[in-house]
């Protein structure tokens, strides 16, 4: 079967080199021919583990190829994939633009039934909308079919992500384009992943309904650290005990800076938008957005409580990437934490593996390092904020002799507290004391 993805970001690419990697002829469409100009010579325009090699692989082998023109890829595919970004807009609600123009290009391109599908994370009644589109844009009379199949797959972990779902969700109501959805998904019933097949609005709320719960998971064992540090509790055996609870879970109970990223905290205003527009006010999900905002302008104040004031203070940030194994900076908690600092005074040396680029063209004014060490140099204090592999095991002696002062700020509680102080260090984690 032949397909189209358009929008060749994180998405987009992860879903058509995976779907070359099941077999599938694949054509991705990005309208920034640089991007495509990158892919064509096998160059991924960002940093993601494993996916050099596969888009490699299958382009060499003749199933994945770029190219800027959506005509060319439309034609002769039967299902077209929208993996195009769908950023915040100023009061939060998500900016549609970019899908409802790519829906207009579809129709003018459309030579034949087609299956249209949203992977992008949109609002409720989006594909009910890009239904209408197509249909007043096609220039004859053709059969489509609209089909929301939201994306679940993590930044750092995409590939196995796509590979191995915990779930597909599948949103329309043709049988035609469900059986044709299920085709392209056939690989994975062999692993016997659960596939949901709902309405369109269903699956479009899934995915919103998905990001939010995780989103109040993480505000959920913040504010639980918080109340530790108040009362001389440690967050980390209340977290692990509460999440021994089988209908509870362990997972994303970690305390830190707060949650960031492409998805979590644009998804959570959007659907406190959505809510508001359906006259459903969701007052839970409202709280989760403000109180992370919170989180993160309390990390600003734990570090200059750590360092004894921020003005004229040296700080070392590792990690500016909003998680390990990506070079993705987009609201990172890294980015408001360093805006703090500089903001009250204090200079600032960074060092990450891999989102240094990014950042200096938003934070012009840090000192970018080569290591963990040379940002240590003359700092009086180091702060943990990216909790990289290459973090987890620091050599704190050569540190401590690099530094002006021994303080140690672990935003991601990687480090147990005692071992760094009786190391010398001055030690701050989150939620515990
Ligand atoms: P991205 O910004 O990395 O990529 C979007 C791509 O779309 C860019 O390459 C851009 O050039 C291209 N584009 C924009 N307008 C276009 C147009 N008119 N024609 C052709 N190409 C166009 O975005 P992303 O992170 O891949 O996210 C895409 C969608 O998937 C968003 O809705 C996002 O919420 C959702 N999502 C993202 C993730 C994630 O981890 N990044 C996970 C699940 C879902």
């Amino acid at each position: 079967m032949n397909i189209c993805v358009v929008g060749v970001g994180y998405v987009g690419l992860v879903t058509g080199a995976c779907f070359a990697e099941f077999g599938l002829h694949v054509t991705c469409v990005d309208k920034d021919a640089e991007r495509i100009d990158g892919l064509q010579a096998g160059k991924i325009p960002f940093f993601e583990p494993g996916l050099e090699e596969l888009v490699q692989k299958n382009s060499r082998e003749g199933r994945l190829r770029f190219t800027t023109d959506l005509k060319a890829g439309v034609e002769g595919s039967l299902v077209v994939f929208l993996a195009v970004g769908t950023p915040p807009r100023g009061d939060g609600s998500a900016d549609v633009s970019a899908i409802e123009a790519v829906a207009r290009d579809i129709a003018a391109a459309m030579d034949g039934y087609k299956v249209i599908v949203t992977k992008s994370t949109v609002p409720v009644g989006t594909g009910v909308r890009i239904r209408e589109i197509i249909r007043q844009e096609l220039a004859k009379h053709l059969d489509f079919d609209v089909v929301s199949n939201p994306e679940f797959l993590r930044e750092g972990a995409a590939i196995e992500d796509f590979m191995r779902p915990n779930r597909v969700v599948i949103g329309a109501s043709s049988a035609q384009a469900i059986a044709i959805l299920k085709d392209l998904y056939r690989p994975l019933y062999l692993i016997e992943t659960p596939v949901i097949v709902t309405e369109l609005e269903t699956a479009e709320l899934i995915k919103y309904a998905s990001n939010a719960f995780l989103a109040t998971k993480i505000t959920f064992i913040n504010e639980i650290a918080n109340l530790c540090e108040k009362v001389g509790a440690d967050v980390h055996v209340v977290a692990k005990a509460v999440g021994l609870d089988g209908r509870i879970g362990g997972k994303f109970l970690h305390p830190g800076p707060g949650f960031g990223g492409s998805c979590l905290p644009k998804d959570v205003r959007a659907l406190a938008e959505i809510g508001r527009q359906a006259g459903q006010r969701l007052e839970l999900i409202e709280t989760v957005s403000r109180l992370n905002q919170c989180q993160r302008a309390r990390m600003v104040e734990k570090v200059a409580t750590a360092v004894g004031g921020l003005a004229g203070k040296t700080l070392a940030v590792l990690g500016l990437a909003f998680k390990p194994n990506t070079d993705d900076i987009r609201e990172a908690p890294a980015l408001d934490l360093v805006r703090g600092l500089l903001e009250r005074g204090a200079r600032v040396r960074a060092f990450d593996p891999a989102a240094m680029p990014q950042a200096a063209r938003v934070l012009p004014d840090v000192e970018y390092c080569q290591d963990v060490y040379e940002a240590a140099t003359g700092a009086d204090g180091i702060v943990l904020v990216t909790e990289w592999n290459q973090f987890r095991n620091l050599d704190f002696a050569p540190l401590k002799a690099a530094m002006r002062q021994p303080v140690f700020v672990d935003l991601r509680n990687v480090y147990e507290p005692r071992r760094i102080r009786e190391l010398g260090f001055h030690y701050a984690g989150v939620g515990r004391i």
